[in-house]
């Protein structure tokens, strides 16, 4: 069959960061291309992701910013806050974002079933409402992930995981957050900051397993000090209901301990969307994850189709999908071939105080890069000699013996995210710690003290 006999040029599986950005890419070169979407345009990052999170960040925030406001003078007097005012607030502008997106694909051209897809075979796809048989020239797979909740649990049933997060109608009388992750680092502040009472349960002993060990306990210690109760070494063994109370669920663990709570959250990972995909039908390799397993091109092993974003378990955020769905489209219909590099993403986890990072933990660059020099600075910023917040800022620096080389910067402090979005560009582009000295600071700014630390940190004997 050549190209033209197939319905479309290219079908896009998944409304998503990924594909939105692929179809739309593909449609701008004049490629006849449909995207279908199962359930709403936009995808996690803004039906149920990185953007309804960081509204949530935010209202938290608040609170602590007018009681530290005092500090500077400020008299606040009663304050409240109205869950179901904030959620109208959120899910309007979810709505907004998610017709842009719509709108978008729209006036460039991109056909849109609103409907599920399944592949039958290499060319072929199957939507799922309306029964209707597609082909396509070229299948790209953008369909994501979704929570992992662990079936085997008794009561599973009775938790909720990030997507129902969203839609609470009113705060928790009382949370607990399974997992140590980044979303459950994120959301346990975010309750703790409006006042929930928030423990968090997490099977090691440090939350944000594969982040730098000092970015670790940092963020660790900063639970605490955000009044969360940290259980750690422990694993949830059931969960019932009795409905006795405002906290009818019970949750046992593994340590002998039992807490109550009317909300419970699962943030114990994620897993790629391949269910009933019909990958098997069309040949497609999935690795024993789940994951769509590609190539650096996102090409899978089927000539015709390719897959990006969170569905091929590479590296799993927005911006990283879109520059994959963006890759693939102008490889495969604009000629200009070029695939993504994912080395030295730089990556935030939204906690209070947040954390921004790039390039590789201290342990990771010891391993690929054996002797590293380490540059690091924990401080009180300015602004909280006045309002009684306590947290503190801490920053480090990996900078490879043998030429300087930075290898890693990581900051767990307010504005961590704005700061090393910038120092990410820098990073790309192979920056070394003179180059950090001959650098000016700007002051009084908290971000002055990445170029301004000399001396080289020493263990303690
Ligand atoms: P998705 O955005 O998940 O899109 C896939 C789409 O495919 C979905 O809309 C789904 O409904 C649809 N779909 C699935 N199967 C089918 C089918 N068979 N037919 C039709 N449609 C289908 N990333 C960041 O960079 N920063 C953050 O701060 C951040 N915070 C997050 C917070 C939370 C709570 C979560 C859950 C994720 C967060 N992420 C964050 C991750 C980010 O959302 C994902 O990496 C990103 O959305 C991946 O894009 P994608 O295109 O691969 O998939």
């Amino acid at each position: 069959m050549t190209q033209a006999n197939y319905d479309y040029d290219l079908f896009v599986i998944g409304g998503g960061s990924g594909g939105v950005r692929a179809a739309r890419i593909a449609a701008l070169t004049g490629a006849r291309v449909a995207i279908a979407e199962e359930y709403r345009m936009g995808g996690t990052c803004v039906i149920r992701g990185c953007v309804p999170k960081k509204f949530m960040v935010y209202a938290s925030k608040y609170g602590k910013d007018i009681k530290h406001a005092a500090g500077y003078g400020w008299s606040v007097g009663d304050v409240s806050y109205d869950h179901s005012v904030f959620a109208a607030a959120m899910h309007a502008e979810v709505d907004r974002l998610s017709g842009i997106y719509m709108r978008n694909l729209k006036n460039t051209s991109v056909e849109v079933f609103e409907d599920r897809a399944e592949l039958v075979d290499g060319h072929t796809l199957r939507l799922k409402a309306s029964g209707k048989t597609i082909t396509a020239g070229k299948i790209l797979i953008a369909v994501g992930g979704t929570p992992w909740m662990p079936s085997d649990l008794p009561g599973v049933e009775y938790a909720i995981s990030s997507n129902e997060i969203f839609h609470l109608k009113n705060l928790p009388n009382e949370l607990v957050v399974y997992g140590g992750g980044y979303i459950a680092v994120e959301f346990a502040h975010v309750f703790a900051g409006l006042g929930v009472p928030t423990t968090l349960v997490y099977r090691k002993d440090t939350v944000l397993r594969g982040f730098d060990e000092d970015v670790r306990k940092a963020v660790h210690q900063g639970l605490i000090e955000a009044g969360v109760n940290v259980i750690t070494n422990a694993v949830f063994t059931q969960i019932s209901k009795d409905g006795a109370d405002d906290r009818p669920l019970t949750v046992e663990l593994s340590d002998g301990q039992n807490l109550r709570a009317d909300t419970v959250m699962m943030a114990l990972g994620r897993v790629p969307n391949t269910d009933g995909l019909g990958c098997e039908a069309a040949g497609v390799a999935l690795d024993k994850g789940g994951a769509i397993v590609v190539d650096e091109w996102s090409k899978t092993n089927v000539d015709s189709v390719w897959a990006v974003g969170d569905v091929t378990d590479r590296v799993a955020l927005t911006p990283v999908a879109i520059r994959e769905g963006h890759a693939f489209a102008d490889t495969e219909f604009g000629g200009n071939p070029w695939h993504f590099d994912h080395a030295d993403i730089a990556t935030a986890v939204f906690c209070q105080p947040e954390v921004g990072t790039v390039g590789l933990s201290e342990s990771d660059a010891r391993e690929q890069h054996g002797e590293v020099d380490i540059y690091k600075t924990d401080f009180r910023p300015m602004k909280n000699a006045l309002n009684g917040d306590t947290s503190r800022i801490l920053m480090k620096l990996i900078v490879r013996q043998s030429d300087e080389l930075v290898l890693g910067v990581h900051i767990v402090g307010d504005d961590a995210a704005e700061i090393i979005q910038a120092v990410g560009i820098a990073v790309k582009m192979g920056v070394t710690k003179p180059d950090f000295d001959r650098t000016c600071a700007l002051h009084p700014s908290a971000a002055e003290e990445l170029v301004t630390m000399r001396t080289k940190w020493v263990p303690e004997a």
